[in-house]
């Protein structure tokens, strides 16, 4: 299929798909293993500069088009999903400091975040809740010219490695959003999540003990966080979706390889049986769909729409379409399809994640559906 990309968008992706398929693909089974992406990966990734690719290059971006970043995390994600959420979440990171940011913040982080010398996380998930902005207990009290932050946040990508957090807190009835530098004697690093998949990110608590943070700060104006976290997750949550669709290419072409190399009776089971190729092709079909959707929400995104609404019904659409391939990709295999000598049992459990995670799809529901009921 032609998806009309440009000559410097297909190098970005040739550039990337190489670099996976070298560095990252074969050093899955370690990472699984030793529950971390090696330093030297982690570096390695940071020197290809995806974080930065979309933005301009007065903040040290590349001055590149979305869909190249949005590429760059399908081609990771082929490889292995976990490892695009270090770069994407410095992305989205820099992307909230370029969208919200006082000059004298953008001066301090900017450049930084979108060259990989500073490493960010985003933390609005809390114990009690990852949706619902009212019920954020983390609260910050104002003293003079100072606020002070207490409580948990959750679930927290890049928690332990990251150089700056931007942290929702309650600030009264309202949220807002704090620059976090991870040097602040507050910020303390909390245990670390143990997931069913996903070895290969940086995730857990932080809590924010007594930590006094500059009033000057703070992310776009008092009170803003909700909409500032609204604006920034649509930019991450399409680019979660590009690398939820690389995870189901991978599963896709492991269900093709499975089924040209497996044989029944001397004939291979994708050219005996129309179950399995009945398989196939639905597999390929949601793909080829999930990416065309993917693609035009990219286009879009370039041309500085406003996706709120298209953004939910992408992740309802891939997520459930890129779940459902993994599990077809586990089929196909039969019992080997559920033991670990075959990558599709982890796939299958990754394909889960983008369904839950950056607003659960029930969320996404809700955004699609209230943009319906105004329209
Ligand atoms: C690998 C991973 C990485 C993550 N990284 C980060 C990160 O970097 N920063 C961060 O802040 N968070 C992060 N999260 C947290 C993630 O964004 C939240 O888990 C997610 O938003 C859901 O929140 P929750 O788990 O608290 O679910 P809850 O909000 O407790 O919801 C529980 C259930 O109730 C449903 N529900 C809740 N409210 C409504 C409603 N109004 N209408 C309908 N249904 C509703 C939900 O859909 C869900 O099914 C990460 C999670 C994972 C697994």
């Amino acid at each position: 299929m032609d998806y009309n990309f440009t000559q410097e968008e297909l190098n970005i992706r040739e550039t990337i798909s190489r670099f996976a398929g070298k560095e990252i693909a074969p050093l899955v089974g370690q990472i699984e293993k030793d529950k971390k992406l090696p330093d030297d990966l982690l570096e390695k990734i940071t020197d290809l500069r995806i974080s930065g690719l979309p933005f301009p290059e007065k903040w040290g971006g590349s001055g590149g088009t979305y869909i190249s970043f949005l590429l760059a995390m399908e081609e990771l994600a082929y490889a292995y999903f976990p490892c695009i959420f270090y770069p994407l979440v410095c992305s989205m990171v820099g992307y909230g400091f370029l969208s919200y940011a006082s000059d004298y913040l953008k001066e301090k982080y900017l450049k930084g975040l979108l060259t990989g010398s500073v490493k960010g996380a985003w933390a609005f998930t809390e114990p009690s809740t990852g949706s619902d902005p009212k019920q954020v207990q983390l609260k910050a009290v104002k003293d003079g010219d100072h606020w002070v932050l207490n409580g948990t946040k959750r679930f927290i990508t890049n928690s332990s490695i990251a150089d700056i957090a931007v942290i929702f807190a309650r600030t009264g009835e309202a949220v807002t959003a704090f620059a976090v530098d991870t040097q602040n004697p507050g910020y303390i690093v909390g245990k670390r999540e143990e997931f069913i998949a996903f070895e290969g990110t940086d995730n857990g608590d932080i809590i924010l003990e007594d930590a006094r943070v500059e009033s000057r700060d703070i992310l776009g104006e008092e009170n803003q966080g909700f909409s500032i976290l609204l604006g920034v997750e649509v930019f991450a949550k399409i680019a979660a979706c590009a690398g939820n669709i690389g995870l189901g290419r991978a599963a896709l072409d492991l269900a093709v390889q499975y089924a040209k190399e497996k044989t029944h009776r001397g004939v291979p089971i994708g050219a005996k049986f129309q179950m399995t190729q009945w398989n196939l092709a639905t597999m390929a079909s949601k793909i080829s769909a999930s990416r065309a959707f993917l693609y035009s929400v990219g286009a879009k995104m370039d041309k500085g729409e406003h996706l709120a609404a298209e953004s939910a019904e992408l992740k309802i659409f891939t997520g459930a379409a890129v779940r459902e391939v993994a599990s077809d990709a586990v089929q196909v295999h039969g019992a080997y399809g559920l033991t670990k000598e075959y990558a599709v049992e982890r796939l299958y459990r990754e394909s889960k994640f983008n369904e839950v995670i950056l607003g659960s799809n029930e969320i996404q529901r809700v955004i699609a559906a209230s943009a319906l009921m105004k329209s």
